[in-house]
């Protein structure tokens, strides 16, 4: 865990409003305790299993963001206490969060996954796939989700004009989107992009929280 490079990163969010999720997984409890004893709150796991023992072991004020991706079957796990789910990459997903959200009386904010990368690994929505959920009356029915803002993953390349040109789009989307769905809806405000190696270059993009792991806890 390095506090100083901790310290540069929160500096540098400042000026851009932008809030830092720490990436801990993989990573033991004890250097989530470290940062946490500085009076960092947020932080995100991209395994249930992983994210279900941690939050079970550490302090009930930390907001937990799941980043990865989640199986239907797996909703019910986090559904008690997960503060942000950013990885929501279907319909029958999100239909299966509002579920497990009523049955703890509560509303699950949530971030729709955006496919922006050239890779065929990642998950998420193309822009259409995208229009078509928020279209639809199933979407419509539900009660007990928020859908906060949206969340992408650049392509993994030294070539950071294909990265940023990746980010400005997913600031593009976010834009429309905001404009065609949630005119009125202030809580639809997050843009979720930006890890340890091009967090600088979502900044440039408008980026409100990047998901930063290996600058802060070493490599995995
Ligand atoms: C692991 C992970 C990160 C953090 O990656 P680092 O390179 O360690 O900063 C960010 N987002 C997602 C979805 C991840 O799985």
């Amino acid at each position: 865990m390095n506090i100083e490079k901790y310290k540069q990163l929160i500096t540098e969010l400042a000026p851009y409003d932008a809030r830092l999720v720490a990436v801990s997984k993989t990573k033991p409890v004890e250097d989530i305790l470290q940062l946490y004893n500085t009076g960092h709150r947020i932080f995100g796991e991209n395994k249930v299993q992983e994210l279900v023992s941690k939050y079970e072991a550490l302090p009930k004020d930390i907001a937990w963001h799941l980043i990865g991706h989640l199986q239907t079957n797996k909703v019910k796990y986090v559904a008690p206490f997960v503060s942000l789910v950013q990885s929501v990459d279907s319909l029958k997903l999100l239909q299966e969060i509002d579920k497990q959200a009523a049955k703890n009386n509560r509303i699950i904010n949530c971030l729709l996954q955006v496919y922006i990368a050239s890779e065929e690994t990642k998950f998420g929505l193309d822009e259409t796939e995208l229009e078509t959920l928020l279209s639809s009356s199933e979407y419509r029915k539900l009660q007990n989700i928020r859908i906060c803002g949206l969340m992408g993953m650049a392509t993994n390349t030294d070539d950071e004009t294909q990265i940023e040109n990746e980010f400005a789009n997913l600031k593009r989307i976010f834009g429309s989107i905001q404009a065609r769905y949630f005119t009125h809806a202030p809580y639809f405000c997050e843009l979720s992009m930006g890890m340890s190696s091009d967090y600088h270059l979502a900044l440039k993009h408008g980026a409100t929280l990047v998901r930063v792991g290996s600058i802060l806890f070493g490599s995995r």
